[in-house]
Order: structure tokens, then sequence, then C-alpha cells
């Protein structure tokens, strides 16, 4: 008999009541989401999980980020402040899986827009932390979010086809150059046609828009891009929730103000 694949009675045991203290805890937040007012992410006031003002601030319009090397053009729901960034933290951070829907509806309003959909578009969310299984990460989850509130006039979906080549450090904390070195060949797309991998759908010749939640140097999606045009996809755009620190021409990022950047698609 292969001891290796047949669990131990104890073993066993064990599994199940880690099984049954999951779903009891599931429970239990779900009882006490219902029981205890919800705060709202943004101001902590008691009409969660977003109050209507709070909703209308961050419904302001999206904006063409400033440039950043190597990056496709970006467009961001909104800045990295006050009450928008708090409501990406509680997303973020805190695991507030009931913010989903409406920053993924923020962002299919900068997809719109950015004039970057389209029936053809696919989404391809950067992946989350090494170790998450593809298609899983927040940023994934925003993206079906966001393909949801575009429809199929708008995209022809999502296809989280983006893995770590090696493991990466969170870029947190990093400053530019480590997080440039951070990032610098750590993607791979990785479609269906490769070694037949049942994957999503292969962005080979596709228009592609980039979905990320934070733009800060753009080390992240500038790697993002060049995996993806590897592949031979049509990087189009990329669309992230916050805008973090726009560049200046000291900064580095390489920006030239006043410079039209984005052009009509
Ligand atoms: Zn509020």
């Amino acid at each position: 008999m292969d001891q290796s694949t047949t669990p131990s009675p104890g073993r066993r045991l064990q599994g199940r009541t880690l099984v049954l203290a999951r779903a009891l805890s599931a429970l239990l937040t779900a009882v006490l989401d219902l029981l205890l007012p919800q705060r709202c992410a943004g101001c902590e006031g008691p009409h969660g999980p977003l109050c209507a003002a709070c909703r209308t601030l961050l419904d302001r319009g999206p904006r063409p980020c400033a440039p950043r090397r190597g990056c496709p053009p970006t467009w961001a729901a909104g800045g990295h402040a006050g009450r928008e960034r708090r409501v990406l933290l509680a997303y973020k951070e805190h695991g507030d899986g009931r913010l989903a829907a409406a920053l993924g509806e923020r962002l299919a309003r900068t997809v719109r827009a950015s004039g970057r959909a389209g029936h053809d578009v696919l989404l391809v969310p950067v992946p989350g932390r090494w170790g998450t299984a593809p298609g899983r990460g927040r940023v994934a989850r925003l993206a079906r979010e966001c393909a949801r509130y575009l429809g199929p006039a708008g995209t022809a979906g999502t296809a989280p086809v983006l893995r770590y080549r090696r493991p990466a450090a969170r870029q947190v904390g990093l400053d530019r150059a480590s997080r440039l070195d951070n990032r610098a060949g750590v993607f791979l797309a990785w479609p269906r046609s490769h070694a037949g991998h049942a994957g999503p759908v292969d962005p080979a010749g596709r228009p592609v828009v980039i979905v990320d939640d934070v733009l800060t140097t753009g080390a992240t999606l500038a790697e993002a891009a060049r995996a993806l045009r590897a592949e031979g996809a049509r990087v189009v755009g990329a669309v992230v929730v916050a805008e973090r620190g726009r560049p200046t021409t000291t900064s580095g990022i390489g920006v030239t103000p006043r410079r039209r950047f984005y052009k009509r698609p």
C-alpha cells in the first residue's frame, strides 16, 4: 500500500476538525455581519459597507495617470488618500469582500473613460502574491467585478494569464530602484498554448487592458506589459483603483510635464 497517499486515521480526524473549524468560523462571521451594524469603510459611519456620501465621493471622474516609463497608458479611478485610501485598504489589507463590487464598478467606469472598452478587450489582472493560485488574488476579483459591470459590449472577459517566474518580495517599503529590481522579469504570461495547460484565454493578438489596484512607480505594470507583449498580446492600456504619488520630473520616473501622452484610441 502506498503510505504516502493514505493518510492515517489521526491525520484524517485532524483534517476534518480543520474543515469543521473553518465552516464554523465562516458561519460566525456571517451571523455577526447580520447582527452588528456595518460600518462604512470610508468614514466609519453607520451605513456600511459604503455610505452614500462616500460612494458619491468615490464616484468622481476617473483620470489619466501621469506617465511612468514602460507602462501603457494608464487610468486611475481615484487617488490614494483619505476615504479613497481607507476603502481600498479595507478591501486589500483587511479582506472586506463586500467592497469588491463597488470597486469593480469604479474600475469599469475607468475602463470606459479611458476609451479602451470593447467587446474583444481582455482584462488581465496582475497576479496576487507569490503562491496565490491563478485568478484567486484580490486584484483578480476586482477584474471579474469590473468585467461584470462592463458587460459583453465592454470586454471579452478576464484572462488571469500572468504568473510569477520566481518568488518576489512585496513592493511596499521599497524605493524605486529596488521596486524595479524586484519586478524585473518576474512575470510570465502563461496562456493555454503552453504545454497543453488548460489555462485561461490566450491573449496573443488580442487587445489587453491590465488591471491593478495601486499605481506607484509603475514597475509592476511595466513588467506585466512586457510579459504580455512577449506572448504577442496587444497591450492597449491599464486601469488601477488608485494612483499614488504622481511623479515629477525630478523623481526620475521619466515624466515630461504638459506633454500630451494619452491619445484617443
Ligand atoms: Zn462613509
